[in-house]
């Protein structure tokens, strides 16, 4: 394997975090837009490092059909999906600094005013609504849907400005967290009746915890 040239072992290396789901446990599109790059175990996957990942994750998360996935697929090149993925990474970087300086307290009106490049980009959407047909027990229901237009890859930006937005307009920011991992960079929006939620997920970060602590017992209780 000494002769595999560098740029056959970056592909080995991207095909196989592709792999790995994206994580989904913020409880808010929005942090889970942030959680796009996470440390699941030791390396920093970026699932949206490259333009086909940026449509993977958009599928995954439920906020593009694949339909049009597949539609930007065919009308763009992968220079210019690369090219919408770093501005979606750009998007993400701006507003973890938002979230993270503003999360556990109340938004305020001067907060607005930060958001400006979010309201900028929410102006260019072109969301409209139809009427729709569908069967619903053997009978014909017509719904009122909401969509937007998908004019170029551009317009792969707006789901994710439309989640940030509903971030700030929707969740309650005191209850916006950090996960309590001491490596881990995930966020949530603590939506249990106690707010007492401290792990990304048990999975993760709250069983690692509880095996710190009974570590930490043991060897109180062997030095005592
Ligand atoms: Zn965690």
């Amino acid at each position: 394997m000494v002769t595999m040239c560098n740029h056959h072992f970056t592909l080995v290396r991207d095909m196989n975090y592709r792999q790995i789901p994206a994580i989904f446990v913020a409880d808010a599109p929005g942090l889970d837009f942030l959680n796009s790059v996470a440390t699941p175990v030791d390396e920093e996957v970026d699932w949206i490092s490259d333009g086909e990942g940026l449509l993977a994750w958009l599928e995954q998360a439920g906020m593009v059909s694949r339909t049009v996935l597949e539609t930007m697929r065919v009308q763009s090149t992968a220079i210019e999906l690369d090219e919408i993925a770093a501005q979606a990474r750009g998007l993400r970087e701006w507003f973890r600094e938002f979230v993270q300086k503003r999360k556990g307290k109340p938004l305020s009106a001067k907060n607005l005013r930060e958001l400006e490049p979010l309201n900028q980009l929410l102006e260019r959407d072109e969301r409209y609504s139809e009427i729709v047909a569908s069967e619903r027990d053997d009978e014909t229901v017509f719904e009122f849907r909401e969509t937007r237009r998908w004019h170029s890859a551009q317009s792969l930006l707006l789901p994710l400005a439309e989640a940030m937005a509903k971030l700030v307009c929707d969740e309650d920011f005191t209850q916006v967290k950090a996960c309590e991992g001491p490596r881990c960079t995930l966020m949530f929006a603590d939506h249990t009746r106690g707010h007492a939620r401290r792990w990304c997920s048990m999975a993760i970060c709250g069983n690692r915890a509880k095996v710190a602590a009974h570590r930490r017992r043991l060897k109180e209780q062997a030095a005592s």
